[in-house]
């Protein structure tokens, strides 16, 4: 049995994951300072007597003896992200430091929930992990993508310097029950809007794409990465490779909830990537491993948690 600490193990996520490291026998402490996560993700978990929750902010240190660490706090959607850039810089450079410095201390390995975001606006496609990015570090997006990208820079510094086990994954868009609906995120919008016979708002002409990963398979992923052989460190893409225009995926959500919703466009924000397809080529190879899940399966258990919580 192993000791693993799940940090942001209250969102989406992380709830996904301290189940099912649960599941596996594991022992699991879950951080949280519940700024996007909730207890309801995880009040199914409290009455386990190998699951522990505690209230931290990771922007300070924390210690406890532990054999792996999910490093998973921070904001994930444009909106929550932006509502304190500050704070979300600070949870992603700060977060880290504090949490590689525990796995340097008790020798553990310690998985970085890394970001797609790292390519910015890419102009390689698909993304492979060779590619650098097209990065913009003043924009609105920047204290989320340049905040993951020091604190990749972290990671394979304290790996370099003091031979901490590391594991990196590029986390590329993933959804599934438990996304929180005022998150803001493409696919709990589209889904919580057409099931209210609501607009569908797209953002821009909708001709921009995303590759949609369902949660069960990324955090399979995950799992397989941390117990990888240690020399695997990444950075390593995590995400479906299937590719969908925002307007397939409305017309696509609209018929599949049966709505009235009419699509309504609004102006696209600042900095939005017109295109993002992962290069799944290395976790295949390395681990294994590849999403199992198509996005109408996925969208169909997506919209079914969100019936049960309108
Ligand atoms: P989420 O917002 O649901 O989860 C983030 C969790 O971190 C929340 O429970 C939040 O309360 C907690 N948190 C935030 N700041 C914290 C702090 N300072 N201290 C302690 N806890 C804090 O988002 P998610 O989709 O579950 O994302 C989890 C991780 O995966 C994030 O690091 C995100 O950047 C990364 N990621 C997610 C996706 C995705 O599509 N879901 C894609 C790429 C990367
Ligand atoms: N988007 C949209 N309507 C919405 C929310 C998002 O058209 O109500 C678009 C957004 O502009 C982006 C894509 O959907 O092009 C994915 O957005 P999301 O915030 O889910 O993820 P990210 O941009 O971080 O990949």
């Amino acid at each position: 049995m192993n000791r693993v600490l799940v940090t942001g193990g209250a969102g989406f996520l992380g709830s996904h994951l301290c189940e099912k490291l649960l599941e596996q026998g594991n022992e699991v402490i879950c951080l949280d300072n519940f700024f996007t996560g909730h207890k309801s993700n995880i009040a199914h978990l409290l009455q386990n007597p190998y699951f522990e929750l505690i209230r931290h902010d990771v922007t300070a240190p924390f210690f406890a003896e532990v054999d792996q660490i999910y490093n998973l706090a921070c904001p994930a959607s444009p909106i929550h992200y932006q509502y304190n850039p500050i704070k979300t810089i600070k949870t992603s450079v700060m977060g880290s430091i504090n949490m590689l410095g525990l796995a340097k201390r008790v020798k553990a390995t310690i998985l970085q929930a890394s970001t797609s975001e790292v390519y910015g606006d890419p102009i390689v496609h698909p993304q492979m992990e060779e590619y650098w990015g097209n990065v913009n570090p003043i924009g609105i997006r920047s204290c989320y993508d340049e905040g993951k990208r020091c604190a990749e820079t972290l990671f394979f510094d304290y790996h370099r310097q003091n031979q901490v086990k590391i594991k990196v994954v590029r986390i590329f868009n993933t959804y599934g029950p438990r996304m929180d609906r005022n998150d803001g995120r493409v696919i709990s919008n589209f889904i919580v809007q057409a099931l209210q016979n609501q607009e569908i708002t797209i953002f821009g002409t909708g001709e921009q794409t995303r590759s949609f990963c369902y949660v069960d398979d990324l955090i399979d992923g995950l799992i397989k990465m941390m117990n990888s052989p240690e020399e695997l460190c990444g950075p390593i893409n995590m995400g479906n490779p299937g590719e969908f225009t925002m307007n397939q995926l409305a017309h696509l959500i609209i018929k599949m909830t049966g709505s009235k919703s009419k699509i309504v466009y609004h102006p696209l924000p600042e900095d939005d990537p017109m295109r993002r397809q992962p290069d799944i080529s290395k976790a295949k190879s390395y681990l294994n491993w590849e999403p199992t899940t198509p996005l109408k399966e996925g969208l169909s258990r997506t919209i079914e948690y969100f019936k049960t919580i309108l």
